[in-house]
């Protein structure tokens, strides 16, 4: 699969992500993992990425092309790719369609994850991240077994900085601004498949039935 995911934050796009990992193996990439993990690392790059994460602003066109141009590149992505979080913006869309054509790459669709501004705040203040692989909680309707600890890996499970109610209603603004249009975009490239559906399940389906796979 060469797919992009699109959809506000909370929209489900990592937790769809990694459930299409498992069907054949494509890898997901997702700029906010990649990003948070240089946070915690410390890098030249975590640090300049560090102040717009943590108020819900994006990071540079510049700097997140950088990293996904090296990242496609990766031997991993031969075997398929899930695009979450990126591109967010129009001028990293367009530079993504040159990035592809230089690299001799065909993406196969956009979907954009279309789901209730209710159902995203809700979602949104009650998940916790684990901080050392990325598994996603919820504390209503999927909670680690032990309060904290990631299930997967004992890591700790935390809300994430930017999951406080001022910076989420500042994600879902910028979102709304810079990367809602996006969906156009992609319609007029003729690879946009909008799904309504909020369970994970119908989602997969919809997307194996645009791709054509069984
Ligand atoms: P969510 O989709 O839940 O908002 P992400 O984990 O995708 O969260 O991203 C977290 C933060 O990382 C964003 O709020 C932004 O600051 C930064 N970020 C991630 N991807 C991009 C991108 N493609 N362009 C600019 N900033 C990004
Ligand atoms: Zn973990």
């Amino acid at each position: 699969m060469r797919l992009i995911l699109l959809g506000a934050p909370g929209a489900g796009k990592g937790t769809v992500a990694k459930m299409l990992t498992k069907l054949d193996g494509s890898v997901q990439i997702s700029t906010g993992d990649i990003l948070r993990a240089a946070v915690k690392a410390g890098t030249e790059l975590g640090k300049k990425a560090e102040a717009a994460m943590k108020a819900g602003d994006l990071v540079s066109d510049d700097l997140i092309m950088g990293i996904m141009k090296e990242r496609l590149q990766e031997d991993d992505c031969k075997s398929g790719f899930l695009l979450d979080g990126f591109p967010r913006t129009i001028p990293q869309a367009e530079a993504l369609k040159v990035l592809l054509a230089d690299l001799g790459i065909e993406l196969q669709a956009a979907i954009n994850l279309d789901v209730p501004r209710e159902t995203i705040l809700d979602r949104l203040t009650t998940r916790r991240t684990c901080t050392d692989c990325g598994a996603i909680y919820n504390v209503k309707s999927n909670p680690p077994k032990k309060q904290g600890v990631c299930d997967k890996c004992g890591g700790p499970v935390v809300q994430r900085d930017d999951e406080t109610e001022a910076a989420i209603s500042n994600r879902l603004d910028v979102y709304n601004e810079k990367t809602a249009p996006l969906a156009g975009f992609y319609e007029k490239e003729g690879m946009l498949l909008t799904v309504t559906a909020t369970s994970s399940d119908d989602v997969i389906n919809a997307i194996k039935k645009k791709i054509g796979m069984k």
